[in-house]
């Protein structure tokens, strides 16, 4: 199935729309986030790196994420979902040079459309299993938790990420608008099909558009 480069705002809903797709139709989820908090989690050179520049919200460098995310990939080439990657016109164009280094051709862009203050409310409700990391959020009915702070396939309390604070979010979000957000005038520009998703609707009508976006082509 076609290959989906996930784009939107911190705390649109890439994890969960992720999650579905991995869940409902088999994808495998390429999440540099997991990747480098696997890193962290590892206590590896990398990870020693990146910690601090993570827990500040700030980007960690190209080079870096494209060497988790080579590792990762492997003889992967379809049914791939990008989460978290490109984040700025550089990655964008990395992204676009990896995929015709391993003969990936058949890829689409889905971008997550919402406001600032819907995405705030969601940063103080997050929670993620320790242990799988299953996201939850205390907002959300779909979303809740099992006795109020247990993960419903692990029995784990959940924690709240060190990077889910307000400064954080603020900054996040900033840094979204200045690199990321080009990014996708960047693949329309380069012939990506980019498909858009209003994020502020129940997570039922985002997941038929997900599955029908990904289901036609
Ligand atoms: P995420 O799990 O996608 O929210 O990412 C958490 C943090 O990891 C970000 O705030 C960045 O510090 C770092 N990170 C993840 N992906 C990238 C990327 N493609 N480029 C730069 N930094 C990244």
């Amino acid at each position: 199935m076609i290959n989906v480069i996930l784009i939107a705002p911190p705390f649109a809903g890439k994890g969960t729309i992720s999650e579905y797709l991995v869940k409902t139709l088999g994808y495998s989820h390429i999440s540099t986030g997991d990747l480098l908090r696997n890193e962290i989690n590892k206590n590896s050179e990398i990870g020693k790196a990146v910690k601090n520049i993570m827990s500040q919200g700030k980007f960690v460098s190209d080079d870096i994420i494209f060497t988790v995310l080579e590792e990762e990939l492997s003889d992967n080439k379809e049914s791939l979902i990008f989460d978290g990657n490109p984040r700025n016109i550089k990655q964008a164009e990395m992204l676009l040079n990896l995929f015709k280094k391993k003969d990936i051709t058949n890829y689409c862009v889905i971008t997550l459309d919402i406001k600032k203050e819907d995405l705030l409310k969601r940063v103080m409700g997050r929670r993620i299993c320790p242990k799988c990391g299953r996201t939850y959020n205390l907002n959300y009915k779909e979303m809740l938790p099992l006795d109020g702070n247990l993960c419903i396939d692990c029995k784990m309390p959940l924690i709240i990420r060190d990077d889910d604070n307000i400064n954080t979010f603020n900054t996040r979000y900033q840094t979204y608008l200045d690199n990321t957000y080009p990014v996708i005038e960047y693949f329309q520009m380069n012939d990506v099909t980019v498909f858009e998703i209003d994020a502020s609707n129940d997570l039922a009508v985002i997941f038929e558009e997900v599955k029908k976006i990904v289901s036609d082509n």
